[in-house]
């Protein structure tokens, strides 16, 4: 089965299954990051089964190393699709921009966290057990954010042609996954002007990163003008590679 038609079934099973639309409050079009978290935390233990599930079969010797990352890749997937698929609003409302986002994103984190991690498993295997791996892939969790964040304005047509946010809450920040920021609040939105503000929204109940508090700092709002960001994008403190 290729990519799409995989996306297809999952996205097909999990309409059925998670119910989104309930979740939505009638007469809602974008939905919230309260909504998006909650169709999260439903999807959540189905992610952690799956992830144990390979992880114990890996454990056993039943599988090795490539296949328990192909199978972790997936579960990923699922868990991003579950979210954009909430941001969107429905899952008919997944366009291919955001599908190629999602296979981006997860090979990324492929290649970056799960090799390194893989390899680590097979030279050291004695100090690995179920338990500790699955802490570790845990984290993952919360990495659907940018996803999240990049689908909750993406359900808004008025942007469309519009350039992208330069980076999302727990992209490049000192925070990672732990992020709490918003960034998905848009107003002065024109699209016949090209014109718009997204505000980067802190959590003020959370401990913000460096990172965090710059951007806060530059783009409360992020002004959009005549199809191009006006504010700043370039200080060093933005980004934290
Ligand atoms: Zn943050």
């Amino acid at each position: 089965m290729n990519i799409s038609n995989r996306v297809r079934d999952f996205v097909r099973k999990l309409g059925q299954g998670l119910n989104i639309q309930r979740l939505f409050k009638r007469g809602d079009k974008v939905p919230d990051v309260q909504t998006v978290q909650q169709i999260l935390a439903a999807y959540e233990p189905i992610f952690r089964q799956t992830v144990t599930d390979t992880t114990t079969r890996l454990i056993n010797n039943e599988i090795k190393t490539p296949q328990w990352q192909r199978e972790i890749e997936r579960a990923l997937t699922e868990l991003y699709l579950t979210a954009a698929a909430g941001a969107a609003g429905h899952v008919g409302g997944l366009d291919n921009d955001m599908l190629a986002e999602i296979r981006r994103t997860v090979k990324q984190q492929s290649n970056i966290y799960l090799n390194r991690f893989a390899t680590q498993i097979d030279q050291e295997r004695e100090k690995w057990d179920a338990d500790k791996i699955l802490n570790r892939l845990n984290l993952y969790v919360g990495s659907a954010k940018p996803i999240v964040s990049r689908a909750l304005r993406m359900a808004n047509d008025g942007l469309k042609g519009m350039p992208a946010v330069p980076a999302e809450p727990g992209e490049r920040t000192i925070c990672k996954t732990n992020c709490k920021c918003n960034a998905s609040r848009i107003t002065n939105l024109n699209p016949e002007k090209g014109t718009a503000d997204i505000w980067w929204d802190l959590d003020p109940t959370a401990e913000n990163c460096e990172t965090c508090i710059e951007r806060a700092r530059l783009w409360h709002p992020l002004r959009i003008r005549n199809w191009k960001i006006v504010s700043d994008i370039t200080s060093p403190r933005l980004y934290a590679d």
